[in-house]
């Protein structure tokens, strides 16, 4: 039997980053959420067992290849299970911090100023009506670039290197933010692990 695809275990305790995101948030969002993602992409790539094989980042990259009776299935539900990979690892515990490296140096160079970016990418996360994520990537001619994607859409089918993505939909924050998602998207920024975009910047430069 081919291997599936499983829910990668949270590195923090659901509590780490209280205030910012509740852990009654955080628990539901990783254990029913995503296991949700990854119970129906299995489900849907029994029609085609061969893409258990490849890493989820390169199926959402090839999507088109796929039978087509289940690329929407795989498009949500693959793209649900790469984007919340990351999220998770996007945040840490502990004090707010500052780009570093290299990411940074870009970033002014691209933006103007931290705050610039910060003030871009919140406004793609508060424009994007409905459910979807805001991003920050590198694009196909390696420029940085801010934009948001509408439900579990994901930069990589378009051949995009996310590195900071914020999931908007509302079972990210609605049990302690109801409808303030300006408040969610403003605490966001004191759990941003800044090492891990620099990482993902190097890696994909
Ligand atoms: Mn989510």
């Amino acid at each position: 039997m081919a291997k599936v695809f499983e829910l990668p275990a949270l590195k923090y305790a659901f509590n780490a980053l209280e205030p910012a995101i509740d852990a009654r948030t955080m628990e539901i969002h990783h254990d029913k959420h995503h296991a949700a993602y990854v119970t129906n992409l299995n489900k849907a790539l029994e029609a085609a067992p061969e893409w258990y094989e490849r890493p989820i980042d390169e199926v959402l990259r090839r999507l088109n290849e796929l039978p087509e009776g289940i690329r929407t299935a795989v498009r949500n539900n693959g793209g649900g299970h790469f984007n919340h990979t990351l999220f998770w690892d996007w945040m840490m515990p502990g004090e707010a911090k500052m780009p570093v490296g290299s990411v940074a140096k870009a970033m002014d160079a691209t933006f103007g100023s931290f705050d610039s970016f910060v003030e871009k990418f919140s406004a793609a996360a508060m424009g994007r009506f409905g459910s979807g994520w805001a991003w920050l990537v590198l694009d196909n001619q390696k420029n940085l670039s801010v934009y948001s994607t509408a439900n579990q859409d994901s930069p990589v089918t378009d051949g995009h290197a996310p590195l900071l993505g914020l999931d908007v939909w509302e079972h990210a924050y609605y049990l302690n933010y109801q409808n303030r998602r300006a408040d969610y998207v403003k605490a966001f920024w004191s759990v941003v692990n800044w090492d891990v975009v620099e990482g993902l910047y190097l890696n994909s430069k």
